[in-house]
């Protein structure tokens, strides 16, 4: 099956103070069961991109195929599983009912070969099972975006998309969930296309980590990850993260200053 195919993307908005090129020929491929993450400053049309991917946007021009289609036929075939920033859970509800959310909106959702996941193992699986029958506002705010991870798998969908689903933690929690979300990565094998700007992030989870810089956003470097799997804190004390590391800050800091190296 094949991933998602970006080529000559472009984006612009219209805004108050004149308008503002998103995304000026974004070409990007990601494999199937790849991990992909965007890494890039405010402004530099991640989240344009992923929302393009996503098909809840349209792109001004160049074309993008989602699992063989259209971004708008994969979403309403329920192919994209999109995690945003705040886990955005139903305060009423149970983190059973939480997780199960898109299943149960989606019952006859196809989902191809892919058998779909039980919400109860996968909260199982995070540690979360015993507090399947709690309230939303009894958890950590680890712990709610644990439940926003088992919503996203849960759903069974082949590609998961990802917005900065860690940004609102703590550095300490921020950390224990890139090998979380890895373990569950590896074990359902989706596609997944993951927003950051915190280049250790980017560095421990992806296959390739995707560099982009803003007015017009674009992709400034590709870095491959050549770290062993399956990962584990361990390896963001080795050298290869160090320099993977180093590179990424390098790509960045030029990206930033116009492209010119610093
Ligand atoms: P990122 O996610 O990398 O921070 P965005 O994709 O959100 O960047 O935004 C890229 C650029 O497009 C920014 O300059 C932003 O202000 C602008 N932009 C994004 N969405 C809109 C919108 N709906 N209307 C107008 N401008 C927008
Ligand atoms: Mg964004």
């Amino acid at each position: 099956m094949s991933g998602v195919q970006l080529a000559g993307v472009t984006k612009r908005f219209a805004g108050r103070s004149g308008s503002v090129q998103a995304l000026g020929g974004v070409d990007l491929g990601v494999d199937a069961g790849e991990f992909v993450s965007l890494l890039g400053p405010s402004g530099c049309g991640k989240s344009t991109l992923l929302r393009i991917v996503a098909g809840l946007l349209d792109a001004d021009g160049g074309t993008v195929t989602v699992l063989g289609r259209s971004p708008d036929a994969a979403r309403r075939a329920k192919q994209i599983a999109l995690a945003p920033q705040s886990p955005a859970l139903l305060p009423g509800r149970t983190v059973r009912a939480n997780a199960a959310l898109l299943t149960t909106v989606n019952r006859r959702a196809a989902t191809g070969d892919r058998p779909r996941p039980s919400v109860d193992a996968l909260l199982a699986e995070v540690g979360l099972a015993p507090v399947a029958d709690a309230r939303p506002h009894q958890l950590s705010g680890g712990m709610q975006q644990r439940v926003a991870l088992v919503r996203a798998f849960a759903l069974g969908a082949p590609l998961l998309l990802m917005d900065e689903p860690f940004a609102a933690l703590d550095e300490i929690r921020r950390a224990e969930m890139r090998y979380l979300l890895l373990r569950l990565w590896q074990e359902h094998q989706a596609t997944v296309l993951f927003v950051t700007h915190s280049i250790a992030e980017a560095v421990a989870l992806s296959d390739r980590v995707v560099v982009m810089a803003a007015d017009p956003g674009r992709i400034v470097g590709v870095e491959a990850i050549a770290l062993a799997r399956p990962r584990g804190p361990e390896v963001e004390d080795s050298p290869a993260f160090t320099a993977h590391t180093r590179r990424l800050r390098q790509l960045l800091a030029s990206a930033m200053n116009g492209g010119v190296a610093p």
